[in-house]
């Protein structure tokens, strides 16, 4: 095989430093693992700091979890689609102004409940009639109080429960805020609509955890053009290789070798980890030597959800206009809903939601039946609802590149479990959303637990060089610094 460049090598016989000696690089070596925002985040930040730099990513695309599709002639993200926090606070806006990307806002509250404004929905039952608003804005003030009371049921328990049973504690004390009949479907789609939160069903959702995360201000933004303009404009001129699957790390002799699929050996001075959490739950990933047991038990420990969708283009638009559709069940497994693309970009899209169990079930399903499946709940929605002209269908829990879509606070997490997550180990680094101790789960989360892995990689590399006044580093903000406001829309 032709050793190109500094990373390549064929040396599998562990002739490692006389390999590295020979090439002598002039400036530190730095592979990074997944092509996702927080790996391409942190390449950008180490090519800015003139490091030499390779990513490796091992699907046929960047993004990750970022996938905005364009078959249906408009851009669908079929991963994220938001940005929570529409501020300048946000550690994406910069970047997201400079492009000139537009948000639509669909809520203006910040609760992470509420990531739609209430009058942008409408709901049906399972045999059509449309839920009178002023039930579901009732239902939603009794679904607040409960949540509140649950903060009592926090305290009294010293050992961390799920939120579905600290919800059934409250209503088994306070009969007044049970809830019947349809009343009680309204209350099952709330709860739906925080599993979708957190990807997650509620008897899994830490009580003690679920509401402590530091929310952004300026509430929700959809990515009018899609999520995939950042990835692109944050990869540009980064020595990218894909289709490269890592199967295993070795970190000896300040020394990362990094093997791929078919074989070939990658080396470098250090690595920076950011494949999901999923990928690291499963072992695809062999370690040598293995990762401290305090690092594999925060793997195991953090809640990885799932959440799945499936986009449905029309010739026709046949719906109301309104943000969500939403449909009633007695379980919140049963209740479900659309994401009405079309009042947001004006394309005639529907976006199906599921998450957590449900979103397993619908992947065991084959295209054919899941689009049947959805086309029976719009069909109880709207009786007169035509056949969709294109479809598109996540899997985010059994594609092999992530294995879930994003992590959750599992009941019973420990208190100090990012930091165990995101230490460094010897020249391995570790970013992805994951680690995100404030933002896990979202984009920006990823963007910034990328930036600081890289710091944190090249402060050590620095000092292991002891060449401190070699490089510089161009802050990211630096370079996307603009003084354009963010551009926010709601029709
Ligand atoms: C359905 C869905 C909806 C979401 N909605 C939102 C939203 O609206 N707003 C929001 O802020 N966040 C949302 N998220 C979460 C957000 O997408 C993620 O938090 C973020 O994109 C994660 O970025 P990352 O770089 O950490 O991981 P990823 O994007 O997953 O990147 C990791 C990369 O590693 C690659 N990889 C895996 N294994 C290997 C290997 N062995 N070797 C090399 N490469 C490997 C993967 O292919 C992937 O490209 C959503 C996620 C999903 C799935």
């Amino acid at each position: 095989m032709e050793s190109k460049d500094v990373f390549c090598s064929n040396l599998m016989d562990g002739t490692l430093c006389s390999h590295t000696e020979r090439q002598q690089p002039s400036s530190p070596s730095v592979i990074v693992i997944g092509g996702g925002i927080s790996g391409i985040a942190a390449a950008r930040t180490l090519c800015n700091a003139s490091f030499k730099v390779l990513l490796l990513e091992s699907r046929d695309r960047l993004g990750g979890r970022i996938h905005t599709d364009y078959s249906f002639d408009c851009p669908v993200d079929m991963g994220a689609s938001w940005l929570h926090g529409v501020c300048n606070e946000n550690s994406l806006a910069p970047l997201i102004r400079c492009l000139g990307l537009t948000l639509y806002r669909t809520s203006g509250d910040n609760s992470i409940l509420y990531d739609h404004d209430l009058e942008s929905y409408v709901l049906f039952d399972m045999e059509g009639r449309q839920v009178p608003q002023q039930l579901v804005i009732e239902v939603g003030e009794k679904f607040k109080r409960i949540l509140k009371e649950t903060e009592k049921v926090r305290d009294e328990h010293s050992e961390d429960i799920s939120v579905l049973e600290a919800m059934s504690v409250v209503l088994d004390r306070h009969p007044d805020l049970r809830q019947e009949g349809l009343a009680h479907e309204v209350l099952q789609w709330y709860i739906c609509r925080m599993e979708a939160w957190f990807a997650a069903d509620a008897d899994m959702i830490s009580l003690k955890a679920w509401d402590q995360e530091d929310v952004l201000s300026g509430g929700h933004g959809l990515m009018k053009q899609g999520y995939y303009p950042v990835i692109k404009a944050l990869a540009e001129n980064i020595d990218i290789r894909l289709n490269h699957r890592v199967t295993k790390i070795a970190n000896w002799f300040n020394k990362v070798m990094l093997t791929v699929e078919d074989g070939r050996c990658f080396v470098a001075d250090a690595a920076i980890i950011t494949v999901p959490l999923g990928v690291l739950k499963a072992n695809l990933i062999e370690f040598e030597p293995k990762l401290p047991q305090s690092k594999l038990d925060a793997i195991s420990d953090l809640g990885f959800g799932n959440e799945n969708k499936i986009a449905l283009r029309f010739d026709t638009v046949f719906w109301p206009n309104v943000e969500l559709l939403g449909i009633v069940a007695p379980t919140s497994y049963a209740c479900g809903y659309f994401l009405n693309l079309h009042k947001a970009t004006g394309h005639p899209v529907l976006v199906y939601m599921a998450a957590g169990r449900f979103a397993y079930d619908i992947e065991k399903l084959s295209d054919e039946a899941a689009v049947n499946f959805v086309m029976v709940q719009l069909k109880k929605m709207l009786p007169n609802a035509k056949d969709p002209i294109q479809y598109l269908i996540s899997r985010w829990g059994t594609d092999l590149n992530s294995l879930g879509s994003y992590s959750y606070d599992l009941v019973g997490k420990p208190a100090d479990l990012y930091e165990r997550l995101r230490a460094p180990f010897g020249s391995l680094f570790f970013g992805g959303e994951a680690v995100s101790m404030d933002h896990s789960g979202s984009v920006h989360g990823a963007y910034t637990a990328g930036v600081m892995a890289a710091e944190e990689c090249r402060s050590y590399l620095l000092e292991q060089h002891g060449n401190l006044e070699l490089l510089q580093l161009v802050s990211s903000e630096e370079i996307v610094e603009a003084t354009v406001p963010l551009q926010i829309s709601r029709m």
